[in-house]
């Protein structure tokens, strides 16, 4: 099996953050914005590739932080690149567009929906896909809001590749990522949903996925964290042990990055 690294593609706007803010920063451009607000949870990967991007790249930050005032590694990292940060509650945030277009300046600011979801998003998560220079007949990826895996999925068709997708929802209940994929004009026909792999629901962990995560790294040298590419990776290794693959298969991971996840459950591996 092979790997595909996009946790290197940078510390803070990693894997597939990169990916998703990509096309978005160019369209912010074009329409001659440069202040970018954004939403998410207080431990959001997405929310610190945007304030690194945004420091990056010129552009200001700010972002909507669902819950109760909480200071964190990863909302410190989010102020050392200019983020400015507002602490919401979960009603208050239901409804998010409307928190955008409340503030005095909406009409120069640039809006990136939770996550950094949305049809942008999916056309940077293609060149997942079409900057490989190999085939693969099975593709392994982590999914939260499905927006990776749909990205993934219209390159593939568009390429006329027929690997397998393997999605593996890290969320309790993860079949609603192919009606995801089905709003973001991504076909499903070759889309394997995985969805006994989320050991309790989002960022939960039970002792096996720990253990797996421990022994993977310490093997490899390649760092995964729990919320995301451990559950995927546990998900490819249990079916791999299950005997699902061919001799002569060709599996890719996506390591879609997410490191600093780990910031937030350190404890769990004591
Ligand atoms: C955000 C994230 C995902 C999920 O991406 P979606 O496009 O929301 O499905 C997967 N892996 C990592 C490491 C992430 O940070």
């Amino acid at each position: 099996m092979w790997f595909k690294r996009d946790d290197m593609i940078h510390p803070f706007i990693s894997g597939n953050k990169w990916r998703k803010l990509k096309y978005n920063l160019k369209k912010a451009e074009q329409e001659g914005k440069r202040h970018l607000v954004t939403f998410g949870g207080a431990w959001s990967n997405h929310i610190l590739a945007t304030a690194c991007a945004g420091a990056t790249f010129g552009y200001s930050t700010e972002a909507f932080i669902r819950g109760e005032v909480v200071a964190n590694p990863v909302l410190t990292i989010c102020k050392l690149f200019g983020m400015k940060l507002h602490f919401v509650s979960r009603e208050l945030y239901r409804h998010k567009h409307q928190l955008f277009v409340d503030l005095p300046y909406a009409d120069e600011a640039y809006f990136i929906d939770e996550g950094g979801s949305g049809i942008e998003a999916t056309i940077g998560c293609h060149e997942i896909i079409t900057e490989l220079s190999n085939t693969y007949t099975h593709i392994f990826c982590a999914a939260g809001t499905g927006t990776t895996v749909a990205g993934i999925a219209r390159a593939l068709a568009d390429n006329n590749l027929n690997s397998k997708l393997h999605v593996v929802p890290v969320l309790k209940g993860g079949n609603f990522i192919l009606e995801e994929m089905k709003k973001l004009q991504a076909p499903v026909t070759q889309t394997i949903l995985h969805s006994d792999y989320h050991f309790g629901g989002y960022a939960k962990t039970k002792p096996e996925l720990i253990d797996f995560i421990k022994n993977f790294v310490a093997r490899t040298g390649i760092m995964i964290e729990p919320t995301y590419t451990g559950k995927a990776l546990f998900a490819l290794h249990d079916l791999i042990d299950k005997n699902t693959f061919q001799p002569n298969d060709r599996i890719l991971f996506i390591h879609t990055g997410g490191l600093t996840g780990l910031l937030g459950l350190l404890d769990k591996f004591d």
